[in-house]
């Protein structure tokens, strides 16, 4: 299939048009429209969910062992298709190739860690109290699961939810972003060729101006029994309150505003590389990212002065497809709009320029490094999602961790120090939901991934990532 754009969406294990007809998908890099894609409107995904629903009374009976089986003919297909996979994602998000061919491998590093997960979904017999009783636990898919997914990772965040639905036995109607639904597609008919059965994964894009009764529709359905979101805290509050009337389980990666904390007993290189990497990572365009970066005073010179050679040494702005770039542009208008809004505030607010601070035209931001920056600034009180990097100085460790907590989300925090004590202090302080501690890149298959706070609710990956999927049934038999 290399090359081959796909543009239809995938439902019942065909390739149907949209009801709404197309809407278009740009490159970033350059504005061009790079394909027009079926614009799903709420009948089909009306059909996709009864496609998914019929599909489940077979999957849901298969063995663990069959479905592990397949899910790795869907990583080894993936694997197979990352070169094609990563080109489709670049010219659709913007990232460098490298971040997307990384990105497939990551999203099929699921399929096999879920695929493993799936034949370790044990249950448990429980001590009976009672001599006429014993008593067990199984855990059964929940059912049909809807999977909405963001244009920051458009595959990433496909396998990690396909691979721990399938796993479990769901069936699912993904709905990707607008943005970057090319991706999306290109993986269903991964799925295809994998032998995934009819009915199992259906993809439904739909342009923006749908996006809403198609989420509604999604909610609504008393069919779909699980609902994965990854994206905006706002609409993720939305289609929180929507699930109520449906009592839907559900998942929720939402925004974060992730504290950088570097403390004087910091290794200073590794303080710098990790703010780079956490920073600078698809253009700053991840939840994760180290949104407020905040240096003790005693090194805060230092460590400004080596970040921003470090910027100017590493940083290459470009077309992602281009060799050697590693800044892509940003998604669309929309966030281009907001960040320079953020920047230019946050500088009239006091905020000090040391690099960038502007567009050299396009899509494209030139990273910057902000100083003075201050706890009020919309630049530290908002997900800058762009490669800003906004520093603010502290005195104390009661002092940071209180900024650090003054935020409504909780997803990721990162801090340097080598002081142990403090390590467990600051650890355990922080109000959020995965803390790397001298790393900056925390997220992978194996360990659990999730906010606390607004930033969400249950966890993705590990082995905590099929109880969003399933449902644990007790059982009491008299004997
Ligand atoms: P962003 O502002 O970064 O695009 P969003 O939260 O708006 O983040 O988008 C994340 C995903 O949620 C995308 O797939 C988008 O289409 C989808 N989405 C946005 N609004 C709704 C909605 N009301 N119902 C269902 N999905 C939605």
């Amino acid at each position: 299939m290399a090359g081959e754009l796909l543009t239809k969406a995938y439902v019942g294990g065909r390739w149907v048009a949209g009801r709404g007809g197309t809407f278009p998908v740009y490159d970033p890099a350059t504005g061009e429209e790079i394909a027009k894609v079926a614009d799903c409107t709420v009948d089909d995904v009306k059909e996709a969910i009864e496609s998914a629903s019929g599909a489940f009374e077979v999957w849901r009976k298969t063995t663990a062992k069959e479905r592990a089986a397949v899910l790795t003919r869907v990583r080894d297909q993936l694997i197979k298709e990352k070169d094609n996979m990563a080109t489709i994602l670049t010219r659709e998000n913007g990232k460098p190739l490298t971040e997307a061919k990384g990105e497939v491998g990551f999203a099929a590093s699921f399929f096999e860690w879920f695929g493993e997960e799936a034949r370790r979904q044990y249950g448990e017999a429980i001590p009976s109290s009672v001599p006429s009783k014993r008593m067990i636990t199984i855990r059964q898919p929940v059912g049909v699961a809807a999977l909405i997914t963001p244009w920051n990772f458009p595959i990433g965040m496909v396998g990690r939810k396909v691979a721990a639905a399938l796993a479990a036995g769901c069936t699912c109607v993904l709905k990707p972003a607008e943005d970057t639904p090319l991706t999306a597609l290109a993986f269903a008919k991964v799925c295809e060729s994998a032998g995934v059965p009819a009915g199992v994964v259906n993809v439904v894009p739909c342009s923006r101006a749908r996006v809403q009764e198609v989420g509604a529709a999604l909610t609504e359905s008393p069919k779909i029994q699980v609902l994965s979101f990854t994206g905006s805290t706002a609409v993720g509050q939305w289609l929180y309150s929507r699930c109520g009337q449906t009592l839907k389980k559900l998942s929720l990666e939402l925004g974060g505003d992730a504290p950088f904390i570097v403390f004087p007993s910091a290794n200073m290189d590794k303080a710098v590389g990790g703010a780079m990497a956490s920073k600078f990572r698809n253009t700053g365009q991840t939840c994760v990212t180290a949104n407020r970066i905040f240096v003790h005073e005693s090194i805060h010179d230092e460590f400004v002065k080596r970040f921003s050679e470090a910027m100017s040494k590493e940083l290459r702005i470009g077309q992602g497809l281009e060799a050697g770039v590693n800044q892509g542009p940003l998604i669309n208008k929309r966030q281009y709009d907001r960040l320079v809004k953020m920047v230019d505030e946050s500088v009239a607010a006091g905020a000090k320029v040391v690099r960038g601070g502007k567009s050299p035209g396009g899509l494209y931001y030139a990273p910057t490094l902000l100083i003075d920056v201050t706890p009020s600034m919309p630049i530290a009180r908002q997900e800058i999602f762009g490669p800003v990097a906004a520093i603010l100085k502290f005195k104390t460790e009661e002092e940071v961790i209180r900024m650090a907590n003054a935020t409504d989300m909780g997803l990721a925090g990162y801090f340097y120090s080598n002081d142990l004590s403090q390590i467990w202090r600051v650890t355990e302080a922080l109000q959020v939901g995965m803390v790397g501690v001298n790393e900056p890149m925390v997220s992978t298959c194996e360990a659990p991934f999730g906010g606390v706070k607004r930033s969400g609710l249950g966890k993705e990956g590990s082995k905590y990532g099929l109880d969003e999927y399933t449902d644990l049934k007790y059982i009491c038999f008299g004997i």
